[in-house]
């Protein structure tokens, strides 16, 4: 079996901190979840963020606030690990042309088919660009849809008030000189200035947009110091 290439972009660390702690919106957190499925490093990273969250509420509770709340905190920390060191093994290829068989199991949710062996439900959008929403429009302009591109087309992006993250299902398409290719992650804000443009085999791709970053729960408001958002 032909090993799997690890993706070469990436999550930013405040957006896993936002997802272990369960502060991120529907769309990003969906994108987070597929591209876990693809990447054994921000998978690792997610767990050490759920353990350091975990392990600081039991330091902040009130009959834990002795002196040996920091020993059992680096304790915690210094638990061996049980993440998988491998990815997921592939799905078999079935239904939609082996479309659906490169969907991380996450976004197979939302596209909830009837019949998983027709064809995905694309929808025209613009000359060699198709579309699937997949949940509903957010009241601050959130959005979270399946992007099929044919070859050598620009991507369909666009600016707006918050952030812009693009996850390559299949295919890839570079932006700026740096390709993207399956399992990688590319983040646009509202000063990014970009044109990414399809490969010779066309993308598919997630695409969320969405509002700022807020972190309302205790992990997020420790780290947003650290991370200057
Ligand atoms: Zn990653």
């Amino acid at each position: 079996m032909t090993p799997a290439i690890l993706p070469m972009h990436h999550l930013e660390p405040e957006v896993l901190a936002a997802y272990a702690s369960g502060t991120l919106g529907e769309g990003i957190s969906l994108l987070v979840a597929a591209h876990l499925t693809f990447c054994p490093i921000c998978r690792a990273a997610v767990a050490d963020l759920e353990r350091v969250g975990g392990a600081l509420l039991d330091a902040l509770e009130p009959d834990s606030l002795n002196k040996d709340a920091l020993d059992r905190l680096l304790a915690r920390l210094d638990e061996p690990e049980e993440v998988s060191p491998s990815p997921p093994p592939p799905v078999p290829p079935k239904g939609g042309g082996g479309e659906l068989a490169a969907l991380p199991a996450p976004i197979r949710a939302y596209l909830s088919l009837s019949d998983e062996s027709g064809p995905l439900p694309w929808k025209r959008l613009a000359p060699g660009v198709r579309h699937i929403r997949l949940m509903p429009r957010g009241a601050e302009g959130s959005n979270a849809r399946l992007f099929k591109v044919a070859a050598h087309t620009p991507l369909p992006t666009h600016g707006h008030k918050g952030s812009e993250w693009t996850l390559v299902l299949t295919g890839s398409f570079t932006d700026d000189s740096q390709r993207f290719a399956r399992g990688d992650v590319a983040e646009a804000t509202q000063d990014t200035i970009h044109a990414p443009l399809t490969g010779a085999e066309g993308c598919i791709c997630l695409i969320i947009t969405d509002a700022p970053l807020r972190y309302t729960s205790l992990l997020g408001r420790m780290i947003q110091p650290f991370t200057g958002l």
